[in-house]
């Protein structure tokens, strides 16, 4: 979408839209993340030239070899999701599977720069017909064959250029390898044409505290070095600004910035009412981080990102060690929500995911998995049972995908013979709807906003396409947020937000208005949504949650609950 500059900009400056993702107004020269080895390199190189096909093979394992062990130690500097992704990475680089099919190629000739090309062509086709988060790998694949091709023609790998000045970063889409190891003093936004709230630029775009815009048309249209100014919570990227202008700008939002990482807790609003604010984590690593921030505990542990990369189930006693890492940092501060296996669908589990499933995010994912393998679920409550009473941690667990008021309460019921507090996750648009009922069952709900919405707007959340559906906004989500959070509230019982809406500071305002008693999210993001919740009272909570839920659409309701809070 384009239209005219707010007055006051440059004459000849006009604004593209998208979905803000990190609110804060950065501005700079932008930079394109190089996608392709040069032409020429791959030509010169032609087929390697190499006497047997046991030669060129060798060549194709050196350059795994190389581009592997680059995911790697990418990964070790990374954290959290984007350190999960490029361990996944390196071993999709090295899989038999491809390497089988790169040595069948290579006998049709051409070289290992084409039989690379094959391959990979070959697998992303069958991942593209899988759909969900094996369609997204498919951009992993394409990722792959440019390093492979990069090290194969002696060319640098392709990526994100290192930028002499501070710079707008703009691309089509981001993959991880693209934005590990970025710097956020010299990359100070990120904006991408496709994606949606819970891509993968907009998580990386949140650990690094930097505004971000996603899901732009047209802005793979600005060219190299344009002057852009980047509004990460308006959702405008204002090509031809004013540099002095937005200097101007960027300077306020910094120091607005700067304010709000002041925040220190603990969270509540202007007039007193005090809310819990927790962690997202997903391993013992992040939870040591979140530790260090004013948070009330954890409110979503993703135990499924231990396991990504296992081929078999770890024993009971293996995954309680793992689970203790987590709890221990919390041990005596707030409680800890554990999440059961989530495998299925966007999150692979070697050991646990079914194979071959036509729609797999509507397939057998989450607890819908222990239906037919009940001794998984045993085992690993077994395992949470054990790591609580190691560290003396208050843990909670809750039940991914839950649909019926039946599998809540056969959860509840085994999750309660271990002497643990059962929950259920509201994530499928039946349960918000008999939240009432869940509630009769089990002690706690903590609504997925990022299941909840790609359910309720079917529209699949990682369809970088369909960015406008997948926006937890959308009038139709927060109707079934807020039955939800009324539910618990004529109760008593808890009912928290866990997925990427309670990141977004605005949004916070509302779901606390509509009744929500907790909100759990990256630890980097809590500084900013505890901020915002001090500067304004319950009762301008529950007007901002009025005129969201009255608005027709995400835009509206962004500015209405902007209104709403002035
Ligand atoms: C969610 O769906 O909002 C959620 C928190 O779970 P995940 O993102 O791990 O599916
Ligand atoms: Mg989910």
């Amino acid at each position: 979408m384009t239209t005219e500059t707010p007055s006051g900009s440059d004459p000849g400056a006009h604004s593209l839209s998208g979905t803000p993702v990190v609110a804060g107004i950065a501005a700079g020269p932008a930079v394109h993340v190089t996608t392709d080895v040069s032409p020429e390199a791959v030509a010169r190189f032609g087929d390697g030239g190499f006497a047997t096909e046991d030669e060129a093979l060798a060549a194709y394992d050196e350059a795994v070899a190389f581009v592997a062990e680059t995911f790697t130690e990418k990964a070790a500097v990374a954290h959290g999701p984007a350190a999960e992704v490029l361990t996944a990475s390196a071993g999709l680089v090295r899989d038999k599977g491809l390497r089988s099919a790169v040595a069948k190629a290579l006998g049709s000739g051409g070289g290992p720069v084409a039989a690379v090309h094959a391959a990979v062509e070959q697998f992303v086709t069958v991942f593209t017909t899988m759909g969900g988060l094996m369609a997204e790998r498919a951009t992993d694949l394409r990722d792959i064959e440019r390093r492979l091709v990069a090290r194969l023609v002696g060319e640098p790998a392709p990526g994100v250029p290192t930028p002499l000045v501070p710079s707008v970063l703009v691309a089509s889409d981001l993959a991880p390898s693209d934005t590990s190891g970025l710097d956020a003093d010299q990359v100070v936004a990120l904006v991408t044409e496709r994606g949606g709230p819970t891509s993968h630029t907009a998580i990386i775009a949140r650990q690094l505290g930097i505004p971000c815009v996603v899901g732009v048309p047209g802005v793979t249209d600005v060219v190299e070095g344009e002057y852009v100014l980047v509004d990460g919570e308006a959702g405008t990227v204002v090509r031809g600004a004013d540099p002095d202008e937005a200097r101007g700008l960027v300077e306020a939002s910094r120091a607005e910035r700067e304010l709000l990482q002041a925040w220190a807790g603990p969270a509540a609003t202007a007039d007193g009412v005090r809310l819990q604010l927790l962690a997202n984590v997903a391993d013992g690593r992040s939870s040591q981080r979140a530790s260090d921030e004013p948070v009330d505990g954890v409110g979503l542990f993703r135990t499924e990102l231990c396991f990504l990369d296992r081929a078999e189930e770890p024993g009971v006693d293996e995954q309680a060690d793992i689970y203790a890492q987590v709890l221990n940092p919390f041990r005596d501060r707030g409680h800890v929500v554990v999440r059961t296996l989530d495998a299925g669908s966007d999150k692979p589990i070697a050991f646990a995911t079914h194979e071959g499933e036509e729609n797999p995010a509507l397939g057998v994912r989450g607890l819908r998995l222990a239906f037919g393998n009940p001794g998984l679920l045993e085992r690993q409550l077994d395992a949470i049972a054990l790591a609580a009473g190691r560290t003396g941690a208050d843990a909670w667990v809750m039940a991914p995908m839950v649909a019926t008021v039946a599998e809540a309460e056969q959860f509840a019921a085994v999750v309660r013979s271990r002497g643990l507090k059962p929950g259920v996750m509201v994530e499928v648009p039946s349960a918000a709807l008999l939240a009432h009922q869940m509630l009769e069952v089990v002690d706690f709900l903590s609504i997925g906003t990022n299941d909840l919405t790609q359910y309720t707007m079917a529209a699949d959340r990682t369809a970088a396409d369909l960015a406008h559906l997948t926006d937890p906004w959308q009038p139709a989500v927060l109707q079934l947020i807020a039955i939800t959070a009324h539910a618990g509230a004529e109760v008593g019982k808890p009912v928290g937000v866990c997925g990427e809406a309670a990141a977004d500071p605005l949004l916070a305002t509302a779901l606390v208005g509509m009744g929500v008693t907790s909100l759990s999210m990256a630890a980097r993001a809590v500084r900013s949504v505890g901020s915002q919740l001090s500067r304004v009272t319950m009762g301008a909570c529950e007007a901002a949650a009025e005129a969201a839920l009255s608005a027709r659409d995400p835009r509206a309701a962004r500015e209405a609950v902007r209104r709403a809070l002035v």
